[in-house]
């Protein structure tokens, strides 16, 4: 298998991203988030490791590529894992893929996106940064290597003044934790005012390995996330809360992205009807 793949979450029925490539420079990511996903298909995943690949074989498989279809960097494994900060591999790659005249979804839940504004900024990109709450406690809860909301939101705020597009990913939503209206509306004010475009919603979809984690990390919420995930539905790998209070909660953050002028879109939820938003990923701000 090349490192530049067509995206493809095991054609996941409810995905509505538009074509796309997918590169991950990293297997593994030290955020540590506990509602992450990847813990359930990637060894050892909360132990980053950097790939094996060097500039040239992306040049050479780049080539064989349609420049069409932007590269997503990353849809596993954040490229901006903390030891990005001293392997400085984004900033060897990411000129590659910009010389070679192609587009870039970048996707981060670290502020260190801000550091390659430099080479960001001579490309055609869209940085997507994921902030699921202002509030530092339950982020530290959440995310517990991430850098603070406050941080990301400083990041995006450079990388809009420069004038790269960004959106947020307000992903996921578990109930109790980071779905109550105040909550949702203070991080898409102050990603509004840190200038992005849009927002991209997505309910938490339950796991095995990841469910236990979040039960650990929340214990007072056992009994109501067991009860409500037991009554919902299967998709694919991963069990959804019930359809009902899953369109209540892409509709509080619609309702919040339409007053603030943000388009919105949500992420495999099935309510692609709902979208202001051209594409769920910012494709179309390329
Ligand atoms: S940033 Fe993304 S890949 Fe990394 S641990 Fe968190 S959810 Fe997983």
């Amino acid at each position: 298998m090349g490192l530049i793949t067509p995206f493809d979450p095991w054609r996941g029925k409810l995905c509505t991203c538009p074509p796309k490539y997918s590169f991950s420079p990293y297997a593994g990511c030290g955020h540590r988030c506990v509602y992450c996903y990847i813990t359930s298909y990637v060894p050892k995943a909360f132990q980053p490791r950097v790939k094996e690949f060097t500039p040239l074989q992306i040049e050479k498989e780049l080539k064989k590529l349609d420049r069409s279809k932007p590269i997503s960097i990353a849809n596993s494994s954040d490229p901006y894992t903390p030891g990005e900060a001293q392997s400085l591999l984004m900033r060897e790659v990411l000129p590659v893929f910009i010389r070679n005249g192609f587009k870039l979804l970048i996707v981060t839940k670290s502020d260190l996106v801000a550091r390659d504004l430099d080479i960001l900024s001579k490309g055609r990109v869209c940085v997507s940064v994921t902030v699921t709450t202002l509030n530092g406690r339950i982020a530290k809860s959440l995310e517990p290597f991430a850098p603070p909301p406050v941080s990301r939101l400083r990041a995006i705020e450079a990388l809009s003044s420069a004038g790269i597009p960004t959106m947020i990913r307000l992903d996921p939503l578990i109930p109790g934790v980071n779905d109550d209206s105040n909550s949702i509306r203070s991080v898409l004010k102050a990603a509004s005012a840190a200038g992005v475009r849009q927002v991209t919603t997505s309910t938490y979809k339950a796991k095995p390995d990841n469910f236990k984690r979040v039960l650990t990390a929340f214990p007072k919420l056992e009994e109501e996330l067991k009860s409500m995930y037991s009554h919902g539905e299967r998709v694919g790998r991963s069990t959804y809360m019930p359809k009902r209070l899953r369109e209540e909660l892409v509709l509080k953050v619609k309702e919040v992205a339409e007053e603030l002028s943000i388009s919105f879109a949500s992420c495999r939820e099935g309510f692609q009807d709902l979208n202001t938003a051209e594409t769920c990923d910012g494709s179309h701000m390329l």
